[in-house]
């Protein structure tokens, strides 16, 4: 699937039932909201359950989970890519801990039959202060549909498109077309956080109750409803050193300030001897992942979306 097809020609999913739901938990290992919901779910499978569909619950990365930190050799998150080239599961246990997951998770998907025609929800939480958001890979009508349907249960929820086409789609929800990540925050590395704990199950209920509807053909695509979307534009990295260092840090009037709009001259970093770098960009752009600690080591010290509303 190409992401412009969210732009131009929505994929219609409206003749295709989703027969399979997987929710995974626990993909980072230091986000642990979703790991100990998939544990809640398996206990009390009846939560997740719905008529017209099989739930099926996965656990991301059990080592780094173990070990309360976000991978062990590479981000799971950003392995699912390449897994083409059949290596010999010993060997690439050996060399690459997460290369392993991606693939025995690739192949327990195919068995539940998720892949290639389900539901992929994939658990996650950040620092930054983003709420409950859900990210989509494309603006398809399915996705839409359900984000208007979350948003009238809840409307705090926000809907984020990852369309950027520079960087290759390595994540658990490009597996699918129907892949939904469930980002949550603000919550430090290695805790649970109680509030959104439970906020994050009432959205994943509302989920499966919209996919529920879809199924029983419930659910009318006839441009009645109208989403706000946040569609990824760019990142922005931290100002740097001559050395590469990160040289400054989130200026204390952006910190927690994501989907708000940032004006130009706004003020983004300061350094460490107080110095001011102030936003110098387009006109009509809200932060997202501002300051989310995953994020230092892959150059983002916080992305910028434009706001846009569809009807579905
Ligand atoms: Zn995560």
């Amino acid at each position: 699937l190409n992401a412009d097809e969210g732009e131009n020609v929505a994929p219609d999913f409206s003749e295709h039932r989703a027969l399979h739901v997987a929710l995974i938990g626990g993909t980072h290992g230091n986000e642990l909201n979703g790991a100990w919901l998939i544990e809640r779910w398996r206990r009390n499978g009846k939560l997740i359950a719905r008529e017209s569909f099989q739930t099926h619950l996965l656990l991301g990365n059990p080592k780094a989970l173990h070990q309360v930190r976000r991978y062990v050799d590479q981000d799971l998150n950003r392995s699912f890519g390449d897994m083409s080239a059949p290596t010999p599961r010993e060997v690439s246990r050996a060399r690459n801990y997460e290369e392993e997951r991606a693939r025995v998770l690739r192949e327990q998907l195919e068995t539940f039959r998720v892949i290639p025609d389900g539901v992929l929800i994939d658990l996650h939480n950040t620092t930054a202060n983003m709420g409950l958001s859900l990210i989509f890979v494309n603006r398809s009508q399915f996705n839409l549909k359900l984000a208007a349907w979350v948003q009238k249960h809840m409307p705090e929820v926000r809907a984020y498109c990852w369309l950027d086409e520079t960087v290759p789609r390595r994540s658990s929800t490009s597996l699918v077309d129907r892949g939904i990540t469930l980002e949550v925050g603000p919550v430090a590395n290695g805790i649970v956080h109680g509030d959104l704990f439970w906020k994050t199950e009432r959205t994943v209920q509302h989920m499966l109750d919209f996919i529920e509807a879809y199924n029983r053909g419930a659910v009318q695509f006839d441009g009645s409803d109208e989403v706000e979307l946040f569609v990824h534009e760019r990142s922005v990295d931290f100002p740097r050193d001559e050395k590469d260092r990160i040289a400054g840090f989130i200026h204390p009037e952006l910190q927690d300030r994501d989907y708000q709009l940032l004006e130009p001259g706004a003020p983004i970093f300061q350094s460490i001897d107080g110095q001011v770098v102030r936003y110098s960009g387009e006109e009509g752009r809200y932060p997202v992942f501002v300051n989310e600690a995953a994020y230092y080591e892959k150059r983002i010290a916080f992305s910028l979306t434009r706001r846009e509303t569809r009807r579905v």
